[in-house]
């Protein structure tokens, strides 16, 4: 897996002078819905976590479903990722502790749309509230919505690689094509160094020759950025959620569980061959 050459901007390579190490800060983005953005994100914080990283999610979904598969209950949300993005609320006080630590969203956050086209600095609220917690995570995941609006080019702005999680179907993977014009975008404007650093194939099926040459497609077209790890179709990511955990809570030991937890490693062996290079 590559990764994007600069993981650092110089403005945190300065704040990190004192020793403390700043997160990574990565997007699980595409347009698409349905694809398991927020199942990765879910299971990969938690297959970190499990590796002694300090993880905190993001949800930037209006739909709200990483904080739900959490357990947690947005219509009970008084304060969310809205107030964080459109009011200057510091994120510290909607993040709550469960199995993962999660920014919360809840419904109010499809006005943010609206609320933050009329700000200064519209495309930079996240990256500016991530300021104050960077130095105390290890990884900062961010769940974002089924669209290219602003809330996902806030996500992009503020990180420093994409997860682009792809069903193993031919009609996905043509919409990376979009996601790839919006990220050259973003790179023109308002973050140079932001790039896919992953594509993870999901609901893979390898009974199926559509889904192998689908995968085979991906492979042409990114080559090793493609992950190596196959997340399998299994009901169990649908049921993990409803008892309000990862699947690595709900089913340590099962093999999708395993999956996540090797597409851990091979996340974090893509910063240290980085941070050798
Ligand atoms: P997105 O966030 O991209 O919209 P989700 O993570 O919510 O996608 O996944 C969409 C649905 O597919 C959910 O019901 C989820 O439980 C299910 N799902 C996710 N990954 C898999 C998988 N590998 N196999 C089977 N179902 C899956
Ligand atoms: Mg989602």
């Amino acid at each position: 897996m590559a990764v994007p050459e600069s993981r650092l901007r110089p403005e945190e390579e300065l704040a990190t002078g004192s020793g403390g190490a700043m997160a990574r800060v990565i997007s699980l983005a595409n347009q698409k819905g349905g694809v398991a953005k927020t199942t990765t994100t879910v299971n990969l914080a938690a297959a970190l976590q499990e590796l002694g990283e300090r993880v905190l999610t993001i949800d930037l979904d209006p739909q709200s479903n990483l904080t739900m598969s959490q357990g947690l209950n947005p219509d009970t949300i008084e304060r969310s990722m809205f107030d964080v993005l459109v009011r200057s609320l510091p994120i510290e006080e909607i993040i709550e502790n469960v199995e993962l630590n999660v920014a919360v969203s809840s419904i109010d956050l499809a006005g943010a749309e609206l609320a933050l086209a009329s700000m200064i600095g519209r495309e930079r609220a996240l990256e500016k509230a991530l300021n104050p917690v960077r130095s105390r995570y290890d990884f900062i995941l961010i769940d974002t919505p089924p669209s290219l609006g602003l809330l996902t080019i806030n996500a992009l702005t503020a990180s420093h690689e994409v997860i682009v999680p792809v069903q193993c179907e031919y009609l996905s993977l043509r919409g990376l094509a979009q996601l790839q014009n919006t990220l050259k975008m973003i790179r023109e404007n308002l973050n140079p160094s932001v790039d896919i650093s992953g594509i993870l194939p999901t609901m893979y099926d390898g009974r199926t020759l559509h889904c192998r040459e689908a995968v085979e497609m991906l492979l042409e077209n990114f080559g090793d950025r493609v992950f190596k790890t196959r997340i399998r179709k299994t009901v169990r990511y649908a049921e993990a959620p409803v008892a309000g955990t990862s699947v690595l809570a709900y089913d340590p030991k099962g093999a999708a569980a395993g999956a996540y937890r090797s597409l851990a490693k091979e996340v974090l062996n893509g910063a240290q061959a980085q941070e050798h290079a």
